[in-house]
């Protein structure tokens, strides 16, 4: 025979805190325009860089070998770098998002084809060195960097961090999937996630696939509709 105590698990377990996690993209969704792009159009030397760019436009390569071969291409000293990456600005709605994470108990994790090298270092900069997040992964030599791709799924060969497999099984969390991104590297998550946030060409490449999404301009609009949907859910 049930318990009282038993018989009250259902509404308990609906409480939105324990129903929902979110997924962010971090460049041109957390940051003003693409942190990455700036950099390796800054930092980057030779030509190759640009071969492979347009390479993976024409969809010849994916983005890891991409990637791969413009981060070798870098030549910067990490003073030179770090002045670069001080000057990255966020969007402001970005706070309002991680304070309703954190007042609603949900957790919020950013995921990137940036490297961690250097997310690490702004999100520190920036006081935010709490915020969980994985991307890439960048060795640094001097003024040359080593990159590699801990994340990359060979069922997925377009990516170079695939970032569903945060959360797909054999991941068995029971939690609703929010993702929030901007470009081709969210088209893979988007598909697969519950509810997403779409803006620039992830936003145009969904709707012509047919697939659900709020289209969003700046994260301050991505948190007053979620703080609605997570209050509907406790209703
Ligand atoms: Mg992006
Ligand atoms: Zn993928």
């Amino acid at each position: 025979m049930p318990s009282p105590t038993a018989a009250r698990v259902g509404p308990v377990r609906a409480h939105s805190r324990d129903g929902f996690r979110i997924f962010i993209d971090f460049d041109n969704t957390i940051t003003i325009g693409d942190v990455l792009d700036g950099v390796i159009e800054k930092f980057a030397v030779g030509d190759r860089w640009r071969e492979l760019e347009i390479e993976w436009e024409a969809g010849k390569i994916g983005a890891r070998d991409c990637l791969d071969g413009q981060l070798r291409s870098l030549r910067a000293e990490w003073p030179e770098l770090t002045r670069h990456l001080d000057a990255v600005q966020l969007d402001p709605g970005f706070s309002a998002l991680l304070t309703l994470a954190r007042r609603e108990q949900i957790d919020l994790t950013i995921l990137s084809d940036n490297f961690d090298l250097l997310l690490g270092y702004i999100l520190q900069r920036r006081g935010l060195g709490d915020v969980a997040f994985f991307g890439n992964h960048l060795e640094r030599a001097a003024d040359r960097f080593l990159p590699s791709f801990p994340f990359s799924n060979p069922d997925c060969p377009g990516c170079a961090h695939c970032k569903k497999t945060h959360f797909l099984p054999p991941n068995d969390d029971p939690r609703h999937v929010v993702y929030i991104g901007d470009g081709r590297s969210d088209l893979c998550p988007a598909r697969h996630a519950d509810i997403v946030f779409a803006k620039a060409g992830l936003l145009k490449q969904l709707r012509a696939e047919q697939v659900a999404c709020h289209a969003f301009d700046g994260l301050a609009d991505v948190a007053r509709v979620l703080e609605k949907i997570f209050h509907e859910s406790q209703l």
